[in-house]
């Protein structure tokens, strides 16, 4: 099972992988996460990747696909995995697809109004160590910037500010946005409100999750 998360960024991929993560044991692979640590090491990577970041534009696709195939061929990730911020574009896609042909796949896209978007992401916080997310207008930590979690610093993100976040929602609409409907076609998009409470959109997740690991097994057991 491949769990793609689409969606703009803000809509809450992040926090919810890392539920889809607890609940399913399936390890969430971020690509966002995965470039903020090699900036944040100053790897040759990450230098490389620094100045698309900071802008709002997207990576180069070799970079991160090399970083996927690194991930997704992991022990961990045998029985299934979480995409989160990946594809990007058509052509990740296709390379995903390419890459590793024999995956069940399900696509799920959280979907926002760009106000909402803007304003989530202007009270974005996230840990400076183990990258747990918060959000200064509906979940805050317990003590001021600190993490709840490892008890380090709580940033903002550098390319959650205002003309950067502008970039980034047009990157998305430029590019991201085609995966619709590339995905709608193949029969594995499913779109999910993603306005309301955490916890009453990762029920709705879940129950599309359910729903189609269960027809699978079906489709397996009758092979
Ligand atoms: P995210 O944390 O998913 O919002 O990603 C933060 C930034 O990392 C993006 O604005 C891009 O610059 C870069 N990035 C993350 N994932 C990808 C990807 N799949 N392709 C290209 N760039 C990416």
């Amino acid at each position: 099972m491949r769990v793609i998360l689409l969606g703009p960024p803000g809509g809450g991929k992040g926090t919810q992988g890392e539920l889809i993560e607890k609940k399913y044991r399936f390890p969430k692979i971020s690509t966002g996460d995965l470039l903020r640590r090699e900036v944040q090491e100053k790897t040759t990577l990450g230098e490389m990747a620094k100045a698309e970041m900071n802008q709002g534009e997207l990576v180069k696709d070799d970079i991160v696909i090399e970083m996927i195939k690194h991930k997704i061929f992991q022990p961990d990730c045998k029985r299934g995995y979480i995409l989160d911020g990946f594809p990007r574009n058509v052509g990740q896609a296709r390379r995903l697809e390419e890459i590793e042909e024999k995956r069940q796949e399900i696509v799920i896209d959280i979907h926002l109004s760009e106000q909402t978007l803007i304003k989530r992401l202007s009270a974005r916080r996230i840990c400076s160590s183990c990258g747990a997310i918060y959000n200064l207008l509906a979940c805050n930590p317990r003590k001021e910037g600190t993490c709840d979690i490892c008890g380090s610093e709580l940033i903002q993100r550098e390319d959650d500010v205002p003309e950067v976040i502008k970039e980034r929602l047009k990157v998305y609409h430029e590019q991201t946005e085609a995966l619709i409907d590339y995905y709608s076609r193949k029969k594995v998009y499913f779109r999910i409100d993603g306005e309301g409470k955490i916890e009453t959109i990762s029920k709705n997740i879940y129950s599309i999750l359910d729903r189609e690991i269960a027809k699978s097994r079906v489709m397996e057991a009758a092979r």
